[in-house]
């Protein structure tokens, strides 16, 4: 077996054992990388000298019998809207193209903390907007079941990269779908956190009421491991909470509680494809075989939240993507009158689906259209807060298909931003009302995964991921497809 197909806990025991060395596992995954890369462009920055000087930090560290970190030797990548002081960070954009950070984000810090090794910054949409990747100014990544296809998006190079065996873990970013979906494309596990619950100091912000950071991971254990080094509160964000955070990663020991899980009639409707709610009710039947309580529940608001994410978003992207005026931050375009050089440098580095937001979200908050569109969808916001408190007092959670289709083909959508925006529809909830999602492979349609969606309420990790793990044990191997 190849060292980069082996399991976390498979690896570290190799580690530990002294079967292989952290530098011989980093060199293996690095060569891995780079051959896969050439067809799928799932990096945009490969980290390779800083990734093997770490290697041999690591390998010293293990010989001296100190003690070792709960990642110690694990291959990650990081999607490149997350700060690295010493790795440049694009965010997907023409006009970050040479941004050096001074500081890492506080996620970054903790898992080098915690001994894991950075291979490098994945490819994603330009500032997480999207949802095939293929709105990077770096190129679109291709998804290793299907080179003709997309992996999904924002994350795209982190889900593709982790499907395809050239990191074994990464970090995504999550603002209305985009670990899960092309997690769910990519056929590999997809963690948002709960707002509020990882810190997001360090990341380029899209829209922060929604952005929250999250694993993208071959196996539900894995997630949970990554999860408990990430989590809790931090002093740098206002939005982080002080909530304790569970023991994740011995929790899958422990037996799970008789569970009751919602299954909500408004993400079985119209739109589902046919192959996709095939797989994901065989895995209710499954779930339902273990002694799972079903019931199935309705979210009378579930139907307004596209509508909704699509006008509060784009209003927190124009404000925050203010500060990318070439003055502030970025490459800039010079010219002698300002207005000029701040149209031209945003003309010119920006990307038209960046653009396309920022003008929808300058509308909505204009005068005239406040009252109109901000204000009533921040109504319609907390209706679906309220409609997703009133299903968790009847159930533990919630299951739903992660997206309506497998991945699409290459091209398919991009003319067309509804039927892009419609990838989200299962995913984009659960960001508006601030819960917990995992997404887990269940199956294959037309040879392409599918994704399996939990929902919790709020702080609902541990149950989540107990739930999932649960599944997963059930559903058996899911073997990742061959580049
Ligand atoms: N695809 C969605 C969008 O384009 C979600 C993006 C995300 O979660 N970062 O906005």
């Amino acid at each position: 077996m190849e060292i980069w197909s082996l399991a976390y806990k498979d690896l570290r025991e190799g580690l530990e054992k002294g079967q292989f060395s952290v530098t011989e596992v980093i060199k293996t995954y690095l060569t891995h990388l780079r051959l896969l890369d050439k067809k799928l462009n799932a990096f945009i920055l490969i980290a390779e000298n800083q990734a093997l000087a770490r290697a041999k930090e690591l390998d010293a560290k293990l010989k001296r019998g100190d003690r070792l970190g709960s990642l110690f030797g694990l291959p990650l990548a990081i999607k490149d809207v997350i700060t690295t002081k010493d790795l440049v960070t694009t965010a997907g954009s023409k006009i970050l193209k040479n941004y050096q950070p001074s500081y890492n984000a506080t996620v970054v810090e903790k898992i080098l903390a915690a001994d894991a090794i950075i291979l490098g910054k994945t490819n994603c949409d330009e500032f997480a907007m999207g949802a095939s990747g293929e709105n990077s100014a770096f190129g679109a990544t291709c998804n290793p079941w299907d080179l003709s296809r997309v992996p999904g998006g924002s994350s795209s190079g982190s889900a593709a990269a982790v499907a395809a065996g050239q990191t074994l873990v990464a970090l995504g970013t999550d603002t209305g779908g985009s670990i899960r979906q092309p997690a769910s494309f990519c056929g590999v596990v997809g963690l948002k956190p709960t707002y509020g619950r990882v810190s997001r100091y360090g990341l380029i912000a899209m829209a922060s009421s929604f952005d929250q950071i999250g694993t993208i991971t071959r196996q539900v254990a894995e997630a949970a491991q990554v999860l408990q080094v990430i989590a809790g509160f931090d002093e740098r964000d206002a939005t982080s909470q002080k909530i304790e955070v569970a023991n994740y990663h011995t929790l899958f020991n422990q037996p799970i509680k008789k569970l009751c899980v919602g299954i909500p009639r408004e993400f079985f409707g119209e739109g589902l494809a046919a192959g996709v709610a095939e797989q994901v009710n065989k895995a209710i039947a499954k779930l339902e075989e273990l002694g799972v309580r079903t019931k199935e529940v309705s979210l009378s608001t579930i139907p307004y939240a596209l509508a909704t994410y699509y006008i509060i978003t784009p209003a927190e992207v124009s404000a925050n993507l203010a500060r990318f005026d070439g003055l502030r931050f970025g490459q800039n375009h010079w010219s002698n009158k300002l207005i000029d050089y701040y149209k031209e440098t945003r003309g010119e580095f920006l990307g038209s689906e960046v653009k396309r937001r920022i003008i929808l979200g300058t509308y909505v908050l204009s005068a005239g259209y406040y009252d109109a569109y901000y204000k009533k969808a921040l109504t319609v916001r907390d209706s679906l807060k309220k409609d997703f408190a009133r299903v968790f007092k009847e159930v533990d959670l919630l299951i739903t298909p992660t997206s309506p289709t497998v991945a699409f083909k290459l091209g398919e959508r991009l003319q067309d931003p509804l039927a892009m925006y419609l990838a989200d529809i299962y995913t984009v909830p659960v960001n508006i009302a601030g819960l917990p999602a995992i997404s887990v492979p269940c199956g294959v349609a037309n040879n392409l995964p599918v994704g399996l969606q939990f929902i919790g309420p709020a702080w609902s990790e541990s149950l989540l991921l107990q739930a999932a793990y649960t599944y997963e044990q059930v559903r058996g191997e899911f073997n990742l497809p061959k580049v």
